[in-house]
């Protein structure tokens, strides 16, 4: 029987300063490993998610050294989500492990992943115990965000659960069947979660190695909108709801009013009245579209059916005998 192959995708958006460490770190715990390192072939799928620095020439460099390396070549910045999706359409591994590129998400980890898939677990997660990366408030606003999130969704996204996990080749396939633009993989992963086979890892996330993260707290509240969306019409229930507590309380003044004017008979001038109902009444009508626009927005972009991404490829890993007989997948 051949051997089997192991991917590991990372995606890269302006990451320059950090591909030789993380190539050096990945080498370590994968090939260079005592005990992993002959068992399994490995390779390496370099996402370059349209940067605009010197990161695709860094990986083409790793490449002329290393021809594991295959490198997916997305034509502009598509997002981290798209990333992923596109090394993973494009890995020929019997597991599939997901990383970033800024020594967030430790090679170190590695064998111990692989050793859990190899005892029969279909898909390792990781749990971050910490981020050392990030502010108090900024994990104050996620661990709120997540609460939110699965409040008002179906689907429990957990928190502190990163891009960092390993998919067995069944997952891998059944979610290449998945076309949504709009994608959170933590998401469609809780979706198609099989109750057993699942193991997750603890680890402590670092610092990135190098360079700023590449979300902004805009793009973070952006991500986290697209999310709710994603995973639930629970907020255009919430619109209705809103909307009838709205008219009862419309009812009541209504009803004080008129007593007011026939059985007190206390006249009091409706100005203010009449300006503060019209401007609740304004912003829930407002606040209701809003809600429904997003949802008819995404709508929009779904049914057009665009491709995913456009990318060419720089693949060699033509060394390997076992990558021939599965160079047709790609
Ligand atoms: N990334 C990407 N495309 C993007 C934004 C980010 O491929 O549009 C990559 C980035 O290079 C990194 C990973 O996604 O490898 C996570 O991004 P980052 O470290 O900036 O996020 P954070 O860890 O701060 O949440
Ligand atoms: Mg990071």
């Amino acid at each position: 029987m051949s051997q089997k192959i192991i991917s590991i995708v990372i995606s890269a958006y302006n990451e320059e300063e950090n591909i030789a460490e993380l190539y050096k770190e990945l080498l370590k715990y994968t090939k260079q490993d005592r005990n992993i390192g002959s068992k399994y072939v490995f390779e390496y799928v370099f996402v370059n998610d349209g940067s605009n620095d010197g990161t695709l020439k860094k990986i083409k460099q790793l490449q002329k050294q290393d021809k594991d390396i295959c490198i997916v070549n997305l034509k502009r910045n598509f997002g981290h989500e798209i990333a992923m999706t596109a090394g993973m359409d494009h890995a020929l591994g019997d597991a599939v492990i997901f990383m970033d590129a800024d020594l967030q998400h430790p090679p170190l980890y590695i064998p111990q992943m692989i050793k859990l898939w190899s005892e029969g677990a279909e898909i390792v997660l990781s749990r971050r115990t910490d981020n050392l990366g990030t502010s108090a408030i900024y994990k104050f606003c996620a661990a709120t965000f997540y609460k939110i999130l699965n409040w008002l969704s179906d689907t429990k996204i957990p928190s502190k659960s990163p891009d960092f996990r390993l998919l067995d080749r069944r997952y891998v396939d059944f979610l290449k069947g998945f076309n949504e633009h709009d994608r959170l993989f933590r998401g469609l992963l809780s979706w198609i979660m099989p109750t057993d086979k699942v193991k997750t890892i603890e680890f402590v996330a670092p610092k990135r190695f190098k360079g700023e993260s590449k979300y902004s707290v805009f793009k973070s509240f952006a991500l986290a909108m697209d999310s709710i969306i994603q995973f639930s019409v629970r907020p255009l229930r919430l619109a209705t709801y809103i909307g009838l507590l709205g008219a009862l309380v419309s009812i009541i003044l209504a009803i004080y009013v008129i007593v007011e004017y026939y059985i007190i008979q206390h006249r009091t001038p409706g100005y203010a009245t009449i300006m503060v109902t019209m401007s609740f009444l304004g912003s829930i009508i407002l606040l209701a579209l809003g809600i429904i626009g997003e949802y008819i927005g995404k709508i929009h972009m779904e049914v057009k059916q665009r491709p995913l991404y456009m990318a060419d490829y720089i693949v060699s890993n033509g060394k390997n005998n076992v990558f021939k007989d599965r160079q047709g997948k790609r």
